[in-house]
């Protein structure tokens, strides 16, 4: 018998979350029922729209948006401040609920669980998931998608199908109705940067990308091509618990000139850093621990690392870091080389706020999310430091290097 695996998703979580908390404590109200959004105070790094009930997304409102453009939209929004203990604790109730079907559960994120059955018929797969769905609907009283398939990947394709409460299968016999039907920007991985490239190639659905020459994806996208082509014919060849496997997020970058003084490093590092730290929330990913490596014009090569009080996206917290490290790093030969990496990561779904964490990091961490939505919109270097403005230094150093993604690929 082959393994069945499913995708539960928890609908609008934050918002989901905290109607049933609010139940429970007796608080006459539904807000999941309002034109309702989950987002922080204004003056504080919550300042931004963290989830949208269905009459507030009517209003065109999107998760990411600030709540002074939510409240443009909509002068009588209900905003209701996140919670994060209570979706923590959300969270591992329903892990421990969805343990009592199977105790092979993966927790992909903070409301997204895989669980594999080895003991179930294809046949009988989708009547258990609606009881899974129908329990936690009863039990909690939120409700859940839930995908069903014999991998991950099209597991999470299925539960990505219609929404809220519902079940549905994506099977590999079914992947030509069910996925190849979608547009390419829907297939897992297939991010804001490789749609438009796709799109050119008028590669505009998944089934388009598994009908398309895959030496030519292959030799465009390289390895993240080959994943994304593999994934539009719904092969995932990942082992059911082999999670975590992107250990680190970095960028490293040869100077075409020896750096000999200290400023002019520090502004390479910045440069580095930004693009690392970018790539980190990309990801959707925090890191603990940074490291800075330095090679010299003889090729001499030296490393630091340092873990963090706290896990962090942010780029002035990192690069602070970083060039802490450089300076005790740094003998003062000539250095032809720099690089910035991070790792210990996890995923950044519900951070918490910590006592180590100064109000500028705070401040600064909504600065990164403006910046990233600035650059996402008009381009890489539409937004740049000062420090770089009279300089032949790039601003943003590294790209996206094609066989190392900072994603989730082989999490999956
Ligand atoms: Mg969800």
């Amino acid at each position: 018998m082959t393994q069945i695996i499913m995708h539960v998703d928890v609908n609008s979580a934050f918002l989901s979350w905290t109607a049933a908390y609010e139940k429970q404590m007796g608080i006459d109200r539904d807000i999941r029922e309002a034109a309702s959004v989950i987002g922080g105070k204004e003056e504080s790094r919550h300042g931004i729209v963290l989830a949208k009930s269905v009459l507030a997304k009517k209003f065109k409102i999107q998760t990411g948006m600030s709540l002074m453009e939510a409240r443009k939209l909509c002068p009588n929004l209900l905003v209701v401040p996140p919670n994060y203990s209570i979706y923590v604790r959300a969270s591992k109730v329903l892990r421990n609920y969805l343990m009592t079907y199977t105790p092979d559960v993966q927790v992909f994120s903070i409301d997204e669980c895989f669980l594999r059955f080895t003991d179930l018929k294809r046949e009988e797969a989708l009547k258990v998931a609606y009881k899974i769905k129908d329990g936690v609907k009863e039990k909690f009283g939120y409700t859940v998608n839930i995908g069903v398939s014999e991998n991950k990947l099209l597991a999470k394709q299925a539960g990505d199908l219609e929404k809220p409460d519902k079940c549905h299968t994506m099977f590999l016999d079914e992947i030509k109705d069910k996925l190849w039907v979608l547009p390419v920007e829907d297939l897992y991985m297939v991010g804001r940067k490789t749609k438009p490239k796709l799109n050119k190639l008028g590669i505009l659905t998944v089934g388009d990308l598994a009908n398309s020459d895959y030496n030519l994806i292959s030799s465009m996208l390289k390895s993240h091509g080959r994943l994304i082509y593999n994934y539009a014919w719904g092969r995932d060849n990942s082992n059911f618990k082999d999670k975590d496997p992107v250990k680190s997020v970095g960028n490293s970058s040869t100077i075409k000139f020896n750096v000999t003084d200290e400023e002019t490093a520090h502004v390479i590092l910045l440069s580095l850093t930004e693009m690392t730290a970018w790539r980190l929330r990309e990801a959707n990913m925090n890191c603990r621990v940074v490291s800075v490596s330095i090679k010299d014009k003889d090729f001499n090569c030296a490393s630091k690392q340092r873990k963090l009080a706290y896990f962090t996206d942010c780029t002035r917290d990192i690069y602070k870091n970083i060039c802490n490290l450089f300076d005790e790093l740094w003998d003062k030969s000539p250095i032809r080389q720099l690089g910035v990496s991070v790792s210990d990561l996890e995923f950044s779904n519900v951070k918490q706020l910590n006592i180590f964490q100064d109000e500028l990091s705070i401040k600064n961490e909504v600065l990164d999310k403006a910046v990233d939505k600035i650059r996402a919109k008009f381009g890489d270097e539409s937004i740049i430091r000062g420090v770089f403005a009279n300089s032949d230094l790039k601003p943003i150093l590294g790209g996206y290097p094609d066989d190392e993604h900072p994603g989730i690929s082989s999490i999956l």
